[in-house]
């Protein structure tokens, strides 16, 4: 059989390639014109003076760059018209790229550098690390496995890149001064494996200063200025020996693709490994997100147990009444409101769902005792109302049935009260304190108000009998202000009604306001509402101070990790692959800093909770989960320009980047 005659398409094809750099204004034309033809198993060596070309030819070769004029062909299909992805893939699978300064990622052992590639390629862990441990085992490197490149010589640095080129089987080997930097002995030892995985059957394109080396080659090109000046060709007894080479390459075992869950934990994997390069830099960054986490955790927290709390305090307070006070906003300006009568009260209390209506006789009068005087607070209440109006008695007696009847002027005083009338701890039972000009006796001492009626604490208070007080204190029944206790279960709103229709009717007009409890309840509610909202605003600036230093870091890591990025690209990493790194690395650094946050805010509310008992602040599941939905929802944010960043880079750019 005559395989010399075999049609196939040339495993390579340039025909007028040029590559045209703009550099602000100049334009540089690094290749014009090129025509080349390099079938599958060629060893070519491609020469030329510094500046002629070499390494722009290289890049257009290897699909790390596409041409400005001309056509390049891989296998026949013309690259210009590939995508990002299709380049990346036609480089995973198809070359392995040699650099001069070997191009390995500093911070990863020999084995990690040389797996690298497969990962792009969907290997799973075990293959990849076998095969790696394989290859490098096979260039003599089997004891340097968990070395990193700065703990390896030169000539062992490109014996590593070398593994890392056949890692996905380096069908087409391109080496760009391979042996630049070594010293002569391993430049020679270089060579002799070049030439040796050619007889294997990959395509090596070397490009080499030295003559000597030229000669080992079958096939020379030779550069000046961008153009080809010399071609050797390839010898036509060594053709048959190709075209057996090819077929050997398409035996090559298929890859099985690995699961999409696998190449996540990869890059979560991989993620860790960059984050912890960087120790310091990546605690602080997560500390900022932490405290963030924390400040809006512990403030949903802190707030959500101060409105309950607030909640409750208020139902007691507000509890199965409605108030109903003097004037209307729609009252005509100048027209007066009539205050309550004894006939108003009655009449409310004859509907059928009210339990009692309770008239509130308050008044600021000066009372004095001994050379003391000052403004006391005086309620006229029924004989159970104390108990109603959350006070307890602490010493003496209450108010009685009696005191009412014979309008005694008998009356209770707050601790606050008995502070201020009756200095040195002088025991107030028994004792008279003038209201005005009416001696009243000292009967009791109430304790502090019940934390549902609080407000009351803080004022000097005595309480009297209702009748006492409307007869001697006040001189009249009427009243600014009714409570109306309403029978249990009534519905407030249709109670609001009846006694909004019954007053309106007595009164002639509507001069007066019912509030009912929901009434309360909803501006207490929208107030304290807005204050965790604004506190929550308040916390989430702390936050977005963390994301902006997470979004600061990836930035500074995408132009740092620069060459890095050059070097996944050159071995199969799309942009997207390069894009979801850097994202997952955003990720996780928000992720770990949502969990930090969590214990922190876990911590600061069990402090406060240790000084402020009553307030019973807990973490909720929901608030958990939203913490750690909000900091990888972050870390997606505040990564995406980056991780976009590092997507655009052109591999060869970022290559050229050290
Ligand atoms: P060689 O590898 O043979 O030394 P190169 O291919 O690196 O040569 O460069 C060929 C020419 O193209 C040189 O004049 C160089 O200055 C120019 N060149 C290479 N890369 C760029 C670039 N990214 N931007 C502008 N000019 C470039
Ligand atoms: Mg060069």
């Amino acid at each position: 059989m005559n395989t010399s005659h075999v049609i196939a398409p040339a495993l390579i094809q340039l025909k007028g390639v040029g590559r045209t750099y703009s550099t602000g204004a100049a334009e540089v034309h690094a290749l014009m014109g090129v025509d080349l033809t390099i079938q599958a198993g060629e060893m070519i060596a491609i020469m030329g003076a510094s500046g002629s070309g070499k390494s722009t030819l290289m890049n257009l070769l290897g699909c790390l760059d596409v041409p400005s004029q001309g056509v390049l062909r891989v296998d026949g299909v013309d690259v210009n018209a590939l995508g990002l992805d299709d380049l990346a893939r036609l480089r995973r699978e198809r070359f392995g790229f040699i650099f001069q300064r070997y191009h390995l990622i500093k911070e990863q052992s020999a084995l990690a550098n040389v797996a690298m590639p497969a990962i792009y390629a969907g290997m799973p862990v075990v293959v990849r690390d076998a095969l790696a441990r394989d290859l490098l085992s096979r260039l003599g490197l089997a004891d340097r496995l968990t070395h990193r490149p700065n703990e390896l010589s030169g000539g062992q640095q490109q014996r590593v890149s070398i593994a890392r080129a056949l890692m996905n089987g380096g069908e087409i080997i391109l080496a760009d001064e391979p042996t630049g930097a070594l010293d002569s002995r391993s430049g020679r030892d270089m060579l002799a494996l070049l030439l040796e995985l050619n007889q294997q059957g990959h395509t090596v394109i070397l490009v080499t200063h030295d003559a000597t080396v030229a000669t080992h080659a079958p096939r020379v090109i030779e550069l000046e200025d961008g153009r080809v000046v010399r071609d050797s060709g390839w010898p036509e007894a060594r053709q048959r020996a190709i075209y057996q080479a090819r077929s050997v390459q398409s035996d090559a075992p298929t890859i099985s693709a690995l699961k999409p869950a696998g190449q996540v934990r990869d890059a979560i994997h991989m993620a860790w490994v960059a984050l912890t390069r960087h120790r310091l830099r990546t605690l602080l960054s997560t500390l900022g997100i932490a405290v963030g986490i924390a400040a809006v955790v512990a403030v949903i927290a802190l707030s959500q147990a101060m409105r309950s709390s607030l909640e409750g305090t208020l139902r007691g307070f507000l509890s199965n009444k409605l108030m109903v006070s003097m004037g209307h906003a729609s009252l005509a300006p100048g027209a007066q409101a009539k205050s309550f009568s004894e006939e108003d009260v009655l009449a409310l209390s004859a509907l059928a769902q009210v339990q009692s209506v309770r008239p509130k006789y308050e008044a600021y009068v000066t009372a004095r005792q001994g050379n003391r005087s000052d403004n006391l607070a005086v309620l006229g209440l029924r004989p159970g109302d104390m108990a109603l109006e959350g006070y307890a008695l602490q010493r003496g007696r209450g108010l009685s049935a009696l005191d009412a009847q014979m309008r005694n002027q008998v009356i209770v005083l707050n601790p606050n009260a008995v502070t201020q009338f009756f200095v040195g701890g002088d025991d107030p039972l028994g004792k008279t304190l003038m209201l005005g000009e009416l001696p009243f006796q000292v009967v009791g001492v109430s304790g502090v108000a019940a934390s549902n009626n609080a407000t009351a604490n803080w004022q000097t208070t005595g309480f009297v009998p209702d009748a006492t007080m409307v007869m001697k204190v006040l001189g009249s029944k009427d009243v600014t202000q009714l409570f109306v206790h309403m029978k249990p279960g009534t519905d407030p709103g249709a109670l609001q009604a009846q006694v909004t229709q019954t007053l309106t009717r007595r009164h002639g007009a509507q001069d007066f306001s019912v509030f009912n409890q929901e009434d309360q309840f909803r501006q207490v509610g929208k107030a304290t509402e807005m204050m965790a909202l604004v506190l929550a605003a308040i916390a989430s600036i702390s936050l977005l101070v963390g994301g902006v230093g997470v979004m600061n870091m990836m930035l500074v890591a995408v132009s740092e990790r620069t060459a890095e990025i050059g070097i996944r690209m050159a071995v199969g990493a799309r942009p997207t692959d390069v894009q979801i790194q850097f994202l997952i690395e955003a990720i996780v650094l928000c992720g770990v800093g949502g969990l930090l946050g969590v214990f922190m805010s876990w911590g600061a509310i069990g402090i406060i909770n240790l000084f402020k008992p009553d307030l019973q602040a807990g973490m909720s599941a929901l608030g958990v989960g939203l913490a750690f939905a909000v900091s990888s929802a972050m870390g997606l944010g505040f990564g995406f320009v980056p991780a976009r960043q590092a997507a655009r880079l052109s591999p060869v750019v970022a290559l050229a980047r050290e």
